[in-house]
């Protein structure tokens, strides 16, 4: 047993935060109402109501569950030593093979995500054919289901490799400026990403097929020749092959913006739903939003990746975890573990500015009260579709959503839909 100041201050960071989201969990249950809002009466069946609740109830029992367990590992695995173990492990392989420090990082590494993969497979297994079937939702075949894993598994391998390779390297090589370096490497990496994801790593896991011919195109062109917006394209992605759920989303840095609609949502919305919720997404291109929420989140690595460089410094802090040496690989993994509380704050920060950009986006769509009807009528009727809860606790909101709850939103839209 490992037990000393940092491995307990790591066990108080992983405690704290399953307290607090398991506080967040329980709340939101507590906070489920009998009645249905009255925006939504007529919207929601009493029938669809209660199955959107007994669907949010699954879903805490999972999530709580799935918690539970990891929490309860990560402090084994820290009290029992085996970051120090995994690392010897690690150690050995790389010597074997002929490896220097930077390989003996990415088997460390590599070793710990292929094991937290094949922990977290029961959950993932039981939430989509268990929960998400039991409510209508699941449309993975079992084949589809191998298929993504592995996919998933090798994209990990191969982009989370080329990353970690680039910050290790930097803590190697690079002295005080390392941190600097690092930071270098993971923006332009996310910059990439965001830059080549959309067309590269998407079609990897769904179908795109251009938007075919008809009303619905010439309405969105009408929609996009009239706010002078430059479409790059509109597709249909075959997210039924997944789920019954719809969506929509708007990706790209730059010029390159593609539109893409669920082929889910074209089933259940009007056309003039449809463009509505397309203005939505093309407010969040002219407002900048994927832009503005890139350089938050590089602030943040760039602090982090600081803060980062002054832990790998201290030898005794990774010697108390059961490593026989320092490395930036078991640095990197101990810190991962002790700023659960932060990343946790971080995130709500994210958050909290994400549903600003959701505000500012259904802002710019409701640009006439027509619009603002149907965006709101849209926002409805996937409620209904996707099972909403209505009425989330404030800490949930708070901690977890990126999206206002769907009821603000709505409430907003319909002040502006009555005419002025
Ligand atoms: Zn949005």
């Amino acid at each position: 047993m490992l037990v000393n100041g940092p491995t307990l201050l790591v066990l108080a960071a992983l405690v704290l935060c399953y307290l607090v989201t398991g506080l967040a969990r329980r709340l939101n249950v507590r906070c489920l109402s009998e009645s249905i809002p009255p925006e939504f009466e007529g919207v929601f069946d009493p029938g669809q109501y209660r199955r959107s609740q007994e669907y949010l109830r699954a879903g805490a029992r999972l999530e709580q569950l799935r918690e539970s367990f990891d929490t309860l590992l990560a402090c084994g695995f820290v009290l029992a030593g085996g970051i120090g173990w995994a690392d010897a492990l690690a150690r050995g392989l790389a010597g074997s093979l002929g490896l220097g420090e930077l390989g003996t990082g990415l088997i460390f590494l590599g070793g710990l995500g292929l094991a937290q993969a094949v922990l977290s497979l029961p959950f993932d297994i039981y939430s989509t054919f268990r929960l998400e079937a039991r409510f209508g939702f699941n449309r993975t075949t079992p084949g589809l289901f191998i298929a993504d894993r592995l996919k998933g598994l090798a994209l990990g391998a191969v982009l989370g490799g080329a990353l970690c390779s680039g910050v290790i390297w930097a803590y190697m090589r690079m002295g005080s400026v390392a941190w600097l370096v690092a930071w270098g490497v993971v923006a332009g990496f996310s910059a990439l990403m965001l830059w080549l994801g959309p067309a590269w790593l998407l079609p990897l896991f769904n179908r795109f097929t251009p938007l075919e011919p008809g009303e619905l195109r010439e309405a969105i062109e009408a929609y996009a020749a009239g706010h002078s917006i430059g479409l790059d394209g509109i597709f249909v992605m075959d997210g039924s092959r997944r789920s019954a759920k719809a969506n929509a989303f708007v990706t790209g840095l730059g010029r390159r913006k593609r539109i893409s609609l669920y082929d889910t949502l074209l089933d259940r919305l009007s056309n003039e739903q449809v463009v509505a919720v397309l203005a939505h997404e093309v407010g969040h291109s002219v407002r900048r939003h994927i832009l503005k929420g890139f350089a938050v989140a590089m602030l943040k690595t760039g602090l982090l990746l600081a803060v980062l460089q002054a832990m790998l410094a201290s030898a005794p802090l990774q010697q108390a975890f059961g490593a026989a040496q320092p490395s930036v690989h078991v640095g990197l993994t101990v810190f991962a573990l002790a700023y659960q509380p932060l990343a946790l704050l971080l995130a709500a920060s994210a958050n909290a500015l994400s549903r600003r950009f959701e505000f500012e986006a259904d802002a710019f769509a409701a640009d006439t009260p027509e619009r603002a009807g149907a965006l709101s009528g849209a926002l409805k009727a996937l409620s209904v579709a996707n099972l909403a809860n209505l009425t989330p606790h404030p800490l949930t909101v708070w901690l977890h959503y990126s999206h206002p709850p769907v009821l603000e939103r709505v409430r907003r839209l319909e002040g502006a839909s009555r005419p002025r």
